[in-house]
């Protein structure tokens, strides 16, 4: 209601953003915003018409923790996969569409989720009406990916590129409602940290639909690990946010990894183990990088709140490391394996990830 939407946009206006106070975008399979929870989702980096590559790597990003996985759409053959990986798939798929709203459309009719569009690229506004149109047929949600590298030109102008993308994403918005069309995400994605967390702040304020937060073109593993906590922190942590993508140059499993890594620092997620490990120096006397190596790919599969620490000696091991639940600390060609600060028992270095293992388990 009108009622609704004022007290909302109130909230909003004094701060008080939360994600759980956005409309609740809900469809036949997918259930976005309005909730505490954060949808983490990422892009399979194959070609969609091979199905079974494709299906492999979604089904071991959803091992991950991947709430919802998204596919390119070039092409009929990649539409018609969709129905095909469906069956073989337990989590929603979004297909990702540009320049052509057939496409879209056959997407949508071989059963995909949710698609994400650029409205800007995608043609006249008959064609994104007939998408519109097919979406509601499907009960399908649309994401309007707003991109600063593909805005409309006449926001060539504009002095702040977060303030351009915010009226770009309101443009839409309009339209789609104009046209009766009320399951959106939006998203507003930005190569600049800075401008991509005043375009969300700004997003807030003035949008009540669910919010896809990443930051676009985010580079190679080291640097798009930084360059995302930097930018996703201050947004997730205003309580912006009702899905992200962490977008790394690499491998789609990454980006499930550090989506969990960081929902679980922010403390908003509770079900990844955080795991905790000294830098090693002079004092330590086991092989420390070797161990946490092999224990973080184990740890990852135990969906618990724990923090786990991995320290390279019994001297401030215990002690600086005494918040963490289960831990593990270096003596000499031996660990010593600790509760709550509490050494529990000495281990031979060479059975020491058994054990921790056995202990947490
Ligand atoms: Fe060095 Fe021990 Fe601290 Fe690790 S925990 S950095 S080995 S003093």
């Amino acid at each position: 209601s009108i009622f609704y939407s004022k007290i909302l946009i109130f909230l909003y206006n004094n701060g008080m953003f939360k994600r759980e106070n956005t409309n609740l975008v809900k469809t036949k399979s997918l259930s976005i915003g309005h909730s505490p929870k954060i949808l983490i989702q990422s892009m399979c980096d194959i070609k969609t018409s091979n199905i079974d590559e494709v299906v492999n790597q979604i089904n071991d990003c959803a091992s991950l923790g991947a709430d919802l996985m998204r596919v390119s759409v070039l092409d009929y053959d990649d539409a018609k996969a969709i129905k095909e990986i469906k069956k073989k798939i337990k989590i929603p798929l979004v297909a990702d569409i540009h320049f052509d709203y057939k496409l879209a459309i056959a997407s949508i009719e071989n059963g995909a989720d949710k698609i994400r569009i650029n409205p800007g690229n995608i043609g006249s506004k008959d064609n994104i009406v007939k998408i519109l149109e097919k979406a509601k047929e499907y009960n399908v949600a649309i994401r309007i990916g707003v991109n600063s590298g593909s805005l409309d030109k006449k926001y060539s102008n504009y002095k702040n590129l977060h303030v351009a993308m915010v009226k770009s994403a309101l443009e839409f918005i309009d339209f789609f409602e104009k046209n009766h069309f009320y399951s959106m995400v939006i998203s507003l994605k930005a190569s600049d940290p800075i401008e991509t967390i005043k375009a969300y702040k700004l997003a807030a304020k003035k949008i009540k639909y669910p919010l896809h937060v990443g930051i676009t073109e985010a580079g190679s593993k080291d640097i798009s690990l930084i360059r995302s906590s930097a930018t996703l922190s201050p947004i997730l942590l205003s309580g912006i946010g009702n899905t992200i993508r962490i977008s790394i140059t690499g491998k789609p499993q990454d980006e499930i990894l550090a989506a969990n890594r960081l929902l679980s620092d922010l403390k908003l997620k509770n079900n990844f183990v955080r795991i905790i490990s000294c830098p090693t120096c002079g004092r330590t006397m086991v092989d420390l990088k070797k161990i946490v190596k092999q224990l973080e790919p184990e740890l990852i599969k135990i969906n618990k709140n724990l923090t786990v620490a991995i320290m390279g000696c019994i001297v401030n091991g215990p002690g600086e490391a005494k918040n963490a639940d289960y831990g593990i600390a270096g003596g000499n060609n031996c660990f010593a394996l600790f509760k709550k600060g509490k050494i529990i028992k000495t281990v031979d270095e060479k059975d020491a990830m058994e054990e921790l293992l056995k202990i947490i388990k």
